[in-house]
Parts: C-alpha cells; sequence; structure tokens
C-alpha cells in the first residue's frame, strides 16, 4: 500500500510538472507571438508616416533647386501641413508604443491627484477642434460644470483622447455627443457616434491587442488603444462598456469610482 501510494504521488508530481512546463512552454510561445506580431505592426505603422514624410520633403526640395519658378506659397503650405500632419501621427503612435510597454512592464500604478473630470474633457477637446471640422463633424458636450475625483490626470486624458479619435475615425462625420454624468460615489463619461457600429461577435475582442474589426482596414491604426484605453480605466478601478449597433452606432462609457483605489 505503501508503495502504491509513494507511487501515485510521484505520478501527480510529474503530471503537475509536466503541467507547468507544458504550460509555461505554451505562455512562452504566445508571448514570443505577441512580441513577432507587436514588432511586425509597430514597424508597419511607423514606416508609413515616415514614408509620406521622405516624399514631401524630396518634393519640396526638387522645387526649390529644380524649378523654383513653379514653387507657389499655397504649394509650400500645403505640404507643410501635411508633414505637420504625418509628424502628430508618428507622435501618437510613439505615444502607444510607450503606453504599452510601460503596461507590460508592470508599471500600471497611477499617480492619483484631485482633479476635475469636466475640465479634463474640455482640455482635450480644444486639442480636437482642428480633427472635428477636418472631419466635417459636429460635437456636442453634455456635461455639469464640474466633476471632482481623485484620479490620474494622464491616464484619463489618454482614454479620452483615445475614445474621441475612435469616433471621429469611425464615426463617418456624423455628429458625435459626450455625456458627462455622476453621483456621489461614481463619474461616467458616454462617448457617442452614429457611426458604422461594431458586430456583437466583435464587440468584447476589439478590447484586445492589435485586435482590429476587418471593415476598419481601410483606416490607420494598430489595434492598441482601447487595450490601452480598458488596462489604464481598471488601474483606476473602473470599467469601460461598448454598446453599439451595426449601422446605427456606438457608445463606450467610462465608468469610474469618483475615488480610485491607490494601489
Ligand atoms: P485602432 O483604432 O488603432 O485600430 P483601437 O484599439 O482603438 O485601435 O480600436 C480597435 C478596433 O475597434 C478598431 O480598429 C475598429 O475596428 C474598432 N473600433 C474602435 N472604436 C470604434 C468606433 N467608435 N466605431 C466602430 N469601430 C470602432
Amino acid at each position: 500500500l505503501e508503495w502504491i501510494a509513494s507511487h501515485a504521488a510521484m505520478k501527480v508530481e510529474n503530471a503537475r510538472l509536466y503541467h507547468t512546463l507544458t504550460r509555461t512552454n505554451a505562455e512562452l510561445d504566445e508571448a514570443v507571438k505577441a512580441r513577432d506580431t507587436f514588432i511586425a505592426i509597430a514597424a508597419h505603422e511607423l514606416r508609413t508616416p515616415l514614408s509620406t514624410l521622405k516624399l514631401h520633403a524630396q518634393m519640396l526640395r526638387r522645387f526649390a533647386t529644380r524649378s523654383p519658378e513653379t514653387f507657389t506659397p499655397e504649394m509650400v503650405v500645403s505640404r507643410l501641413g501635411s508633414i505637420d500632419r504625418q509628424v502628430n501621427r508618428l507622435d501618437r503612435l510613439i505615444d502607444q508604443l510607450m503606453n504599452v510597454s510601460r503596461i507590460i512592464d508592470g508599471g500600471l500604478a497611477p499617480s492619483l491627484e484631485p482633479c476635475d473630470l469636466c475640465q479634463i474633457t474640455r482640455d482635450v477637446l480644444s486639442r480636437f477642434e482642428q480633427a472635428l471640422a477636418d472631419a466635417g463633424c459636429q460635437l456636442s458636450l453634455i456635461a455639469p460644470e464640474s466633476v471632482q475625483g481623485v484620479w490620474d490626470l494622464e491616464r484619463l486624458d489618454h482614454i479620452l483622447t483615445n475614445l474621441l479619435s475612435n469616433a471621429i475615425k469611425y464615426g463617418g462625420g456624423h455628429p458625435i455627443e459626450l455625456r458627462i454624468h455622476a453621483d456621489a460615489r461614481r463619474a461616467q463619461l458616454a462617448v457617442i457616434d452614429r457611426g458604422e457600429g461594431i458586430a456583437p461577435a466583435d464587440v468584447e475582442r476589439i478590447f484586445g491587442r492589435f485586435e482590429r474589426v476587418i471593415s476598419s482596414r481601410q483606416t490607420k491604426g494598430m489595434g492598441l488603444g482601447l487595450w490601452i484605453v480598458r488596462s489604464y480605466a481598471e488601474s483606476l478601478g473602473g470599467q469601460v462598456h461598448l454598446q453599439s449597433t451595426p449601422g446605427k452606432g456606438s457608445t463606450f462609457t467610462l465608468d469610474l469610482p469618483r475615488h480610485a483605489p491607490s494601489r
């Protein structure tokens, strides 16, 4: 009996070891795959604006050296405007990549301070004036004067920036609504668009890393924004919910405790 018991214990131990080893291998494979995808997508996304920048720089040089007589101020202004947009895009991409590596490295402790969600929203909106005008898009903000809480200002700014730029990108130029609502314990911010919407099967998936909806392939993006949004919302003790109807639009709601838990 003793022999059987010790033999069985050994088998369980072996099985556990085997399980740990195989699980570790599978996890390792997944990590390697995620890293490779990350590098491939990041390189691709960074190269596109860089190629456009190079093209504009070459055109400007050619104009200036070979045929300065055809070189009108409007042409220069238009090329410089394009260069400016591509530099902004590169800036946003690098910002996203840095956020991802910060989250992966476990640097998720928020730096909490008293702040006003409505003020942060107005500040973010002021940066979007040009993008909204370019998309021919109206935006209305329905919010009280102020909603105070203890949050991480930079993360709230980042969450809002991502949700808003998605609403513009996928909103098809239709009006966008931003609503802020709060009670004594929680604050909610909803970004509502009337764009293409998201199929029920994709609603959870798009919060994953590098996940995009097939129909979005025409638009630029790495599929990282919502993953960062969710990670940041959770780091503040909150959540992000999505309600969407294909063809009618989407509502992304950020739900936060007014006093984010410190870690
Ligand atoms: P990106 O926009 O860079 O691809 P995100 O993580 O922000 O990455 O979004 C993931 C995907 O979710 C997008 O590629 C798009 O397919 C879909 N998506 C996000 N926001 C919206 C929206 N407001 N309306 C429709 N689809 C959206």
